[in-house]
């Protein structure tokens, strides 16, 4: 699908950016469709990004099924579609300015000594890091490395605050009922966010950020699941001096049995109900958007 990019400083740019690791579902037909919608209203830009620097789980199929599932819902975005895995380099450019700052370690903890040590859960309900590799000598880094134990990179939390120094906050609106207020951000409960993956030099919260900078995204729209998210993404922004966007987090759409729609669940997929009979109406229905733009 093309569309012709205006450049207009003052435009708004709005994105969906999904993960190709499993089919769409109404969940995604949702955000997809506010963003296109709010873009139209606002005369601004739609954006489609693939978000897919998990390569061990990310498929070409489901890019191709984003593609006809979007097209299918009657969305038009501009080309060409940036994917993530493409741009690596770019992102490990980012990771490196960080580390100049003094504010990233090594981390060669496994997920298994992490779930051991760890005291809590942080939002996202995973065990909370407990810093251990935070405070590792330079000598057991070294010989960490040299005998090519995996590393991740993590942020300094409390370092990167105090470098910050000013409570982070961020615009939110409500693209639904229309209000807005400001919100404080509360970085230091997620703890020492990885940054760089072992597998890959970035991460979700380093490459969303890059690219929603990079592709002048005005306007963030997407699930409630990702609000917390915006914390850890208010400190990078402020660290790598990057525009601050608006942001809305929308409601969930959940399945019959009451919970989240899962990518893991091929019945709830927009595949599948289009193959069952459904139409592109059915959706906006079924997501309780209001018809036509
Ligand atoms: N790629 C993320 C996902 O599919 C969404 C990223 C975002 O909207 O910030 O969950």
């Amino acid at each position: 699908m093309k569309a012709t990019a205006k450049l207009d400083m003052t435009q708004p740019v709005f994105r969906f950016a999904p993960s190709p690791n499993g089919e769409l579902h109404c969940g995604h037909a949702l955000s997809a469709l506010l963003n296109f919608q709010a873009a139209r209203h606002t005369d601004g830009r739609f954006l489609l990004r693939i978000e897919d620097i998990d390569l061990g789980r990310a498929r070409d199929a489901y890019v191709d099924q984003i593609f006809d599932d979007l097209s299918w819902l009657g969305l038009i975005w501009e080309e060409p579609v940036r994917r993530q895995s493409e741009h690596m380099h770019e992102y490990a450019g980012a990771v490196d300015k960080l580390a100049a700052m003094g504010l990233t370690y090594p981390c060669f903890c496994t997920r298994q000594e992490i779930a051991a040590a760890a005291s809590g859960s942080d939002p996202d309900g995973a065990p909370s890091y407990p810093g251990t590799c935070r405070h590792l000598g330079e000598a057991a880094r070294r010989k960490a490395t040299a005998n090519g134990t995996p590393f991740a990179l993590r942020l300094d939390m409390a370092a990167a605050l105090t470098r910050i120094g000013r409570p982070l906050s961020f615009r939110k609106t409500d693209l639904e009922a229309g209000d807005e207020k400001q919100v404080q951000a509360d970085p230091a409960r997620w703890g020492d966010v990885v940054i760089a993956r072992k597998d890959v030099p970035t991460s979700y919260h380093l490459s969303v950020v890059f690219d929603d900078a990079l592709q002048g995204v005005t306007h963030i729209v997407r699930g409630m699941d990702l609000f917390a998210s915006t914390d850890v993404h208010r400190v990078l922004q402020s660290l790598l001096k990057f525009p601050e966007p608006v942001y809305s987090h929308h409601r969930l759409i959940l399945g019959e049995d009451g919970r989240k729609l899962a990518k893991s669940r091929p019945s709830q997929s927009l595949r599948a109900l289009r193959e069952g009979g459904a139409t592109p109406a059915d959706i906006i229905r079924m997501v309780r958007l209001e018809p036509g733009t």
